[in-house]
């Protein structure tokens, strides 16, 4: 789970890292004055996405008036696919010089890993691995005082910012342990000119198989959407595209081909949504149900019945489906054992069957077509 810059920055004050003072806004009129904040704040559009500067995410205001006019230019706007809703009105730093810092882990290496770099605010990964500082952490050994001092003394800096470079690694690296990180990153980390490190960008994401210790991220925003969210609490794997055409099977490879096929007939996957293993009934419905929400034109079903019997799951949908409000024009596409029978069931519950992939992807693009400017 990758957390949002002031949600990651409200973690980052929690363990004592240096961060800009500032506010979240949900509207150009939250911003009663900059004044509390600074003479002079950055706005910054709060997308789960790195690069905003250059899409225009990143602005600069001197005045309340400007910052409320950048601010509702910027609200909304969609940066690289993602819908601006928020934005961190902080003070603008006066930034001397930008720094880099991160914790990751390295598993390969099976152990934690610090990258420093004295060139900041670029993507780390275009720097060269000279200009890199790499540091590996044995997790049961933890991070020793003769390591931060290794590290912190390739930075081009005074010895007092040294020192509170050491200290800044440090408290992030116990944050990175205790959080169940699986990335804490600084870029930049503004060395200002008056000489304080400060962390300009936040940058956290937490080990998802490690959220069950960390309840206090249940409700934490994040790039899913409203119904993705709610999907991920029922267990199901479902995601949102901008087709309209909705898509269900079952196995992850058997979804990505669907999908495919899709874009090879000239249609485009709308919402989707992997099934996994289950025959269960009720599992079917809600998933469908789900899928209904997102009021796809046409839904496309790719089941493989792999050890369950096709007419049985044929049934399932049948029986799980019949009492839906609306009704949505279904391709279906089954195969496995019992086949034939399985798609007499679908036939007589008016589905439309099909025999191929290629088949019923075509159908369904033909029929998306039909239904057009719906
Ligand atoms: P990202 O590009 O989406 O990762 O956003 P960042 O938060 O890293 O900001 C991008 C760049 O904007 C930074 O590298 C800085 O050059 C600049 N920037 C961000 N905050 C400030 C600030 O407070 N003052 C100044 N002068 N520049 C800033
Ligand atoms: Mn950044």
């Amino acid at each position: 789970m990758d957390l949002i810059e002031y949600k990651a920055k409200e973690v980052f004050k929690k363990y004592g890292l240096p961060t800009p003072r500032g506010l979240l806004v949900r509207s150009a009129s939250d911003i009663n004055s900059i004044e509390k904040i600074a003479p002079r704040v950055v706005l910054k559009a709060q997308v789960p996405i790195g690069g905003r500067g250059k899409a225009g995410g990143i602005r600069f205001a001197s005045s309340t008036e400007e910052a409320r006019s950048k601010a509702a230019e910027m609200l909304g706007m969609s940066i690289k696919g993602f819908k601006v809703g928020s934005i961190l009105v902080e003070e603008a730093l006066d930034v001397g010089k930008e720094l880099y810092l991160s914790v990751t882990i390295d598993r390969g290496a099976r152990d934690h890993l610090i990258i420093g770099a004295s060139e900041g605010g670029v993507e780390i990964e275009s720097l060269p691995d000279e200009k890199l500082i790499k540091v590996h952490v044995r997790p049961l050994a933890g991070l020793h005082p003769y390591q931060v001092r290794d590290i912190v003394k390739k930075y081009p800096l005074s010895t007092d910012q040294q020192r509170a470079l050491g200290d800044i690694l440090r408290k992030l690296f116990t944050l990175y342990v205790k959080e169940d990180a699986t990335l804490a990153e600084i870029n930049p980390l503004v060395l200002t000119k008056d000489g304080r490190l400060i962390a300009a960008d936040a940058k956290l994401s937490i080990d998802d198989d490690a959220l069950f210790r960390h309840k206090e991220y249940e409700k934490v925003e994040t790039d899913l959407t409203p119904l993705e969210l709610k999907a991920k609490q029922k267990g199901i794997a479902l995601i949102q595209l901008d087709g309209r055409i909705g898509v269900i099977a079952n196995g992850a490879g058997l979804t990505m081909a669907t999908l495919d096929s899709l874009e090879l007939y000239g249609g485009k996957g709308g919402v989707f949504m992997d099934l996994g293993g289950t025959d269960d009934a009720e599992m079917v419905r809600e998933a469908f149900l789900l899928l209904v929400e997102a009021d796809p034109s046409v839904i496309l079903m790719n089941l493989f019945g792999g050890i369950t019997k096709c007419d049985t799951v044929a049934e399932g949908i049948k029986g799980a489906l019949s009492n839906l409000e609306k009704s949505i024009p279904t391709v279906v596409r089954i195969r496995g054992l019992n086949e034939e029978r399985a798609r007499e069931i679908l036939r007589d519950a008016g589905f439309v069957p099909c025999e191929t992939m290629a088949e019923a992807a075509k159908t369904a693009v033909e029929m998306e077509r039909k239904l057009g400017g719906r």
